[in-house]
């Protein structure tokens, strides 16, 4: 019974949160799983990636991972994490490594998991966002706790004390922020998992952090806007423009730039796939039951969060049988 009443509240949360954002939104399909998020208990973990440049990677994917670049001037932080005591760790994870003051934070997206923890750094940090994932953040907070509920199991206690935080500065296409002898570069390639989607780049690692953009190696991609050619585009200008040996993701383990390729490539056959069916008057769970994921673009078992990783294949068909609906 309280199963059941948790399983209708994570759905009816969801729900909301897809519907703010579609027109296409729908109940998800059967098999999708909403991600674990829920911070109880996890711990970031630092790992430095090259010369004043570090991972947060989440104990339990996939809870968020985040990161830190240190420069002569100060510190930029990559994304804010679901609440308080998460951004609290960030910011402790910071002081083991500099005293310098935490200059900047950069929201990857506009999600609850990336920016619900804005409230709890400094005044002087400014906070960094594309234009549109400062749209996407509504400053009508019950709202946006609310919409958020399915990622930690309906328990609004985790949202409780959150306060509103906007971005300070927003960006187009590019930014460069220079921290004194270290640059960070911001690049907006278009649209994917959300309409704002920031890529931070680090040239002098060739690392990315990418957000929910490219989640980890063996993930699939998120589609939770629909616009499928459009994350396909989105992807091949972030392959051709960027030069990556490392991508951290926003959830999930690192990842190679071999991702690339698997993302594009399961967007496109997906696309023909739901196309062909739509065409062949198939309905959505016919679709579905007709296509399970293919042996190439399996989803490895001792992945964390596997569940949610394998529940966005159903999901990502139904978003483009949608689409072709349309
Ligand atoms: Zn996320």
């Amino acid at each position: 019974m309280h199963n059941n009443i948790s399983i209708k509240i994570i759905f009816a949360t969801l729900f909301t949160l897809l519907a703010a954002q579609s027109t296409l939104a729908q109940r998800p399909p059967a098999g999708f799983v909403p991600p674990a998020l829920h911070p109880e208990g996890v711990t970031l973990g630092v790992e430095q990636i090259g010369a004043n440049v570090y991972a947060l990677q989440s104990s339990r994917p996939p809870a968020d991972n985040a990161g830190f670049v240190v420069g002569d001037k100060g510190v930029l932080v990559i994304d804010a994490h679901i609440d308080a005591n998460m951004a609290n760790q960030i910011i402790s994870a910071v002081r083991t490594i500099t005293d310098k003051p935490i200059l900047y934070l950069v929201n990857t997206n506009g999600h609850a998991d990336h920016t619900f923890g804005n409230y709890a750094f400094p005044d002087e940090t400014k906070i960094i966002a594309h234009k549109l994932t400062k749209k996407m953040m509504s400053p009508d907070m019950d709202q946006r706790k609310k919409g958020s509920l399915g990622m930690v199991r309906g328990d609004m206690s985790v949202f409780e004390l959150t306060e509103s935080r906007m971005p300070d500065i927003i960006f187009d296409d590019f930014m460069e922020v220079d921290l004194g002898g270290i640059s960070v570069e911001l690049y907006h390639f278009g649209a994917g998992n959300t309409f704002g989607d920031t890529v931070v780049y680090l040239p002098s690692v060739k690392t990315a952090w990418t957000g929910n953009l490219v989640l980890g190696e063996g993930s699939l991609p998120f589609l939770l806007i629909g616009d499928t050619g459009g994350y396909i585009q989105t992807i091949n200008k972030f392959a051709a423009t960027l030069e990556i040996n490392t991508i951290i993701p926003g959830h999930g383990i690192p990842a190679t730039a071999s991702i690339f390729n698997r993302y594009v490539d399961y967007l496109r056959n997906l696309s023909a796939t739901v196309a062909k069916a739509h065409n062949n008057n198939k309905t959505l769970d016919q679709t579905i039951a007709d296509n399970p994921l293919e042996e190439r673009f399996s989803v490895p078992d001792g992945l964390s969060g596997t569940d949610f990783y394998r529940g966005l294949h159903p999901f990502n068909i139904q978003k483009i049988f949608l689409e072709k609906k349309d």
